[in-house]
């Protein structure tokens, strides 16, 4: 059976480009242009889909909104797609847990790829499978130390806070917001910048370990998320 998508996208030229590449790319896609008809989409079908594209400006409301709603029932991934300039939708989106998003204009071809790699995680944490960097990366919670390859990381609390929280979802875009909530709770000294800060210093060490990787991807204005990709193509030509 083909992986079946739900786009929810009123702009009818976007919605043909976008419908006939995910369709020759061998997806199934449901098309809607209202959140109204989204919900009855997802109450009819939710468990044929692999994943749903949202716009967020829509006629009858927000994807935002769409988004949160189809977070709360459950995993199903999300990819948002939001105007340019429009940021702090982009924020909003990653914190009501979207798992990635492109920003208009942008190419299908760049859309299908990124499905692509969102489903492949979804199914290996289906599976229960660790993804590779995982395996590359390894977490010792109880000793509060992490491993790349062969090396034990010398870390800081906080550098090992923000790397295991990263660990956790590898692929998915983290804000600034829902990392040190993640990392190490909000405490009232934590600005913004912390973040930026630890990130700096544990790329740097990762960086001693692993010249040729650069695990930690920056998403301007949006935060930073672990790159699983470049670590796949490490294992397969080693
Ligand atoms: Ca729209």
């Amino acid at each position: 059976m083909l992986p079946a998508l739900l786009l929810v996208e009123d702009d009818p030229a976007i919605a043909r480009t976008v419908v006939y590449a995910l369709r020759r790319e061998g997806f199934d896609v449901d098309h809607v242009l209202l959140v109204r008809d989204a919900l009855h989409q997802l109450a009819e079908r939710r468990p044929v889909y692999s994943a749903a594209i949202l716009d967020i400006g829509l006629p009858d409301g927000s994807g935002l909104d769409l988004c949160r709603q189809i977070r709360r029932d459950g995993a199903l991934p999300i990819v948002i797609l939001s105007a340019r300039g429009e940021e702090m939708d982009r924020v909003l989106g990653l914190e009501l847990g979207a798992d990635d998003y492109l920003v208009k204009p942008f190419s299908p071809r760049e859309l299908c790829a990124r499905i692509r790699s969102l489903l492949r995680r979804s199914e290996m944490r289906a599976q229960g499978q660790a993804p590779v960097t995982q395996a590359l990366l390894e977490c010792d919670r109880e000793g509060s130390r992490i491993r790349l390859g062969a090396v034990w990381l010398k870390l800081t609390r906080r550098e090992f806070g923000l790397l295991e929280a990263l660990m956790r979802s590898p692929g998915k875009v983290w804000s600034r917001d829902a990392l040190l909530g993640v990392a190490w709770g909000h405490d009232a000294d934590s600005v913004d910048r912390t973040i930026d800060t630890h990130v700096k210093t544990l790329r740097a060490k990762l960086r001693e370990v692993r010249l040729d990787l650069d695990l930690v991807v920056t998403h301007r204005g949006l935060g930073y998320s672990l790159d699983l990709d470049q670590a796949v193509g490490d294992r397969a030509g080693a």
